[in-house]
């Protein structure tokens, strides 16, 4: 796949879903690729980008802000508490909003900072015990927590079990969502963005589909 591939299936699936064109933000997921193949990615076109890892991220990307403009930062992996200072002065936007003591350090840098990336609250909806994310059942208490501290939550993100049908995952974050006001979606990935935007995805997260496999032996 490529990028133009992946950006024709996507246009076709919010047609699909009734949904208007371009209403999907793709965020390509760029963690541990070379080099050249995110360039060639910026050099199509493309602005949103997604990381996995602070220090990576934080290696990576001054050079390419620089060189690209309009380039927008999120934020898609596990955030350590003492890198949250980093994370914020360099995405725009956090996925990864999982527990209480990672919403009060991000409250606290907002407001010695005056600004905050918009932030994600990542829920387990498969209630995996090796995954991060807030149980469902602690959902509506935690984003109700995350407001009354200021923090602008923007939407919704999960990561489906391995070998289960994703859109049964989907559609709870999806209630969980319209039942608390949230607007934003983040799910769906290379196997399933498809189903994502059919059950209402606002930004789907797609790494190997437009970069090619991740090589992790470096
Ligand atoms: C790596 C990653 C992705 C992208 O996965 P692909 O299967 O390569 O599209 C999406 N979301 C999260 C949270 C990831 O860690």
């Amino acid at each position: 796949m490529s990028l133009t591939g992946i950006t024709a299936r996507l246009r076709e699936a919010e047609k699909s879903a009734g949904r208007a064109e371009g209403s999907v933000t793709l965020i390509a997921v760029s963690k541990v690729q070379p080099s050249p193949r995110v360039e060639a990615v910026l050099d199509e076109g493309q602005r949103v980008f997604g990381e996995n890892y602070v220090q990576e991220a934080a290696f990576k990307w001054p050079t390419w802000r620089a060189k690209y403009a309009g380039i927008k930062l999120h934020m898609i992996g596990p955030l350590q508490s003492n890198k949250a200072k980093v994370a914020v002065d360099l995405f725009d936007a956090i996925h990864s909003v999982d527990r209480p003591s990672l919403a009060e350090r991000l409250a606290n840098l907002a407001n010695a900072r005056g600004a905050s990336p918009d932030l994600f609250i990542q829920i387990n909806t498969g209630e995996e015990p090796q995954k991060a994310g807030i149980l469902p059942g602690q959902a509506d208490d935690f984003i109700a927590a995350c407001r009354a501290m200021y923090l602008p939550v923007v939407g919704l993100m999960c990561i489906p079990p391995d070998g289960e049908d994703p859109g049964s995952h989907f559609r709870m974050l999806a209630q969980i969502a319209e039942r608390n006001g949230v607007e934003g979606l983040s799910m769906g990935m290379s196997s399933d963005f498809e189903l994502a935007v059919a059950h209402g995805a606002t930004h789907i997260r797609v790494g190997s589909a437009i970069f090619g496999d991740r090589a992790y032996a470096k």
